[in-house]
């Protein structure tokens, strides 16, 4: 029926999937450019509202900063052109707050409306990682691990 079918597209969630490898090479990478924040972008396959990483790009934050990142456009072009040679798609984005909790800033509020892909925060003050997206307003999403 037509309500059953409205029903379960209103209920399936957004969720990235990822290994637990991923997760262990993140937070490495977090910890080691602590106390900057660190950054990466994640390659995979979007199907449906499921973000399926299948790698992880790390990168180089150039502001050196404690509570701000920026990707070089030299590797930010370098990460694009990477995904697509594998035949993928840069399916999130990555950073850590070494000092704070795993939120979204006002920062990155403004730059999550540019870059309207998932967004995945470590805090490596709570040594919690979550994902959010921005759609309309900011959403949580599932994290999926495998
Ligand atoms: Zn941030």
């Amino acid at each position: 029926m037509d309500d059953w079918k409205s029903n379960s597209r209103i209920n399936l969630q957004k969720q990235v999937k990822l290994t637990q490898e991923h997760i262990r090479i993140l937070i490495k990478h977090a910890k080691e450019s602590s106390p900057h924040e660190s950054c990466a972008l994640l390659f995979g396959n979007i199907e449906d509202d499921c973000f399926d990483v299948k790698q992880v790009f790390l990168t180089r934050n150039i502001d050196d900063s404690p509570v701000n990142f920026t990707i070089s456009n030299e590797e930010l072009l370098k990460g694009y052109q990477e995904a697509e040679k594998r035949k993928m798609d840069v399916v999130a984005i990555f950073h850590s707050h070494p000092d704070s909790d795993a939120h979204p800033s006002i920062t990155d509020k403004k730059y999550m409306q540019i870059n309207p892909v998932p967004w995945l925060i470590f805090s490596n003050k709570s040594e919690e990682l979550k994902a959010y997206m921005l759609d309309d307003k900011i959403i949580s999403l599932t994290l999926n691990i495998t």
